[in-house]
């Protein structure tokens, strides 16, 4: 399972209907979240995504947008008998903000929180994925983040190992992760049998940023690119003077990457009850294309299925 939940999809500011910049990813029952702006937590209540399996924060860049959800959400994870370590992930200035998270008020965490600094390029190395820190383009320290899954194993080829001579059960899954068997005195290994690996899935998040050599490059084939969408075309000077991005900006940059969904977030106070402007000038580029609304859940499958 790989599950994307919009907790908040605003730009720089909440509005009655969009939360901050606040995107939760449930991959095989871990929680990480990309970005974590004011109100995550009752987002989660909402959209009952859980928070105790929360492993890891990934922050895109410390404008208070995309990090004003996480004094609280720490609270309330100690308050109900976390123990567990969180990590926090982000570029320059997260530990500084983890050291002055851990003093706020008068309480003391149950857990510890880890800060981790991310530069460009460094790939954070997970069970069965990794998260890969890109350059962006705004105007603080910024990053943005792909996940990129493992290979999987080929298919099994369950008839040809019959007609082989294996028999049904353990010595079937002992092929398919690449071992050898021997059945009556004849060596069968996996490549008679598992075809060739299989390519895990790739999520892309940009946060905020300009149009990118990182993002494009990370984004080349993904299934998901979940992008900045700020402003429509027609202020697309004022997106070059805030260091974000048009929603044709973000679509002619899926087209080229050819991913196979694209979602515009960060959407400016401005479209909050109507993103209509961003959609059409989006579809005029790039049509697998949808505007993130907050609690919008998006299951990416594997695209060999
Ligand atoms: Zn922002
Ligand atoms: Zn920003």
């Amino acid at each position: 399972m790989l599950k994307v939940t919009f907790l908040g999809t605003g730009g720089s500011l909440p509005t009655t209907n969009r939360n901050p910049s606040a995107i939760m990813l449930n991959r095989e029952g871990e929680l990480i979240m990309f970005d974590c702006g004011e109100g995550a937590q009752q987002q989660m209540m909402r959209a009952k995504t859980g928070m105790m399996n929360l492993s890891s924060i990934f922050i895109t860049h410390f404008h208070a947008d995309h990090i004003l959800g996480i004094p609280g959400l720490v609270q309330t994870m100690s308050f109900q008998g976390r123990t567990e370590p969180l990590t926090i992930y982000g570029p320059e200035w997260v530990e500084e903000f983890v050291k002055i998270l851990s003093a706020i008020g008068y309480y003391k965490l149950k857990f510890e929180i880890k800060a981790v600094k991310l530069k460009s390029g460094t790939s954070v190395k997970r069970d069965g994925y990794s998260v890969i820190a890109l350059k962006t383009d705004h105007n603080i320290p910024s990053i943005g983040f792909a996940l990129v899954e493992d290979e999987r194993p080929g298919r099994f080829d369950r008839d040809k190992a019959i007609a082989l001579g294996v028999p049904v059960g353990p010595l079937f899954s002992k092929l398919h992760h690449g071992g050898s068997v021997e059945v009556d005195g004849n060596i069968i290994s996996a490549e008679d049998v598992v075809g060739e690996p299989r390519p895990g899935r790739t999520v892309v998040y940009s946060g905020d940023t300009r149009p990118c050599l990182d993002v494009l490059e990370a984004s080349v084939g993904a299934d998901l690119l979940i992008h900045d969408s700020t402003l429509a075309d027609d202020m697309l000077d004022w997106a070059k003077e805030a260091m974000h991005s048009t929603a044709g900006e973000a679509a002619a940059l899926a087209k080229k990457a050819g991913v196979k969904k694209l979602v515009l977030t960060h959407i400016s106070s401005r479209y909050s009850d109507d993103a209509t402007l961003l959609l059409n000038d989006a579809k005029a580029i790039f049509e697998d294309v949808v505007i993130a609304e907050d609690l919008l859940v998006i299951e990416v499958p594997f695209c060999d299925v």
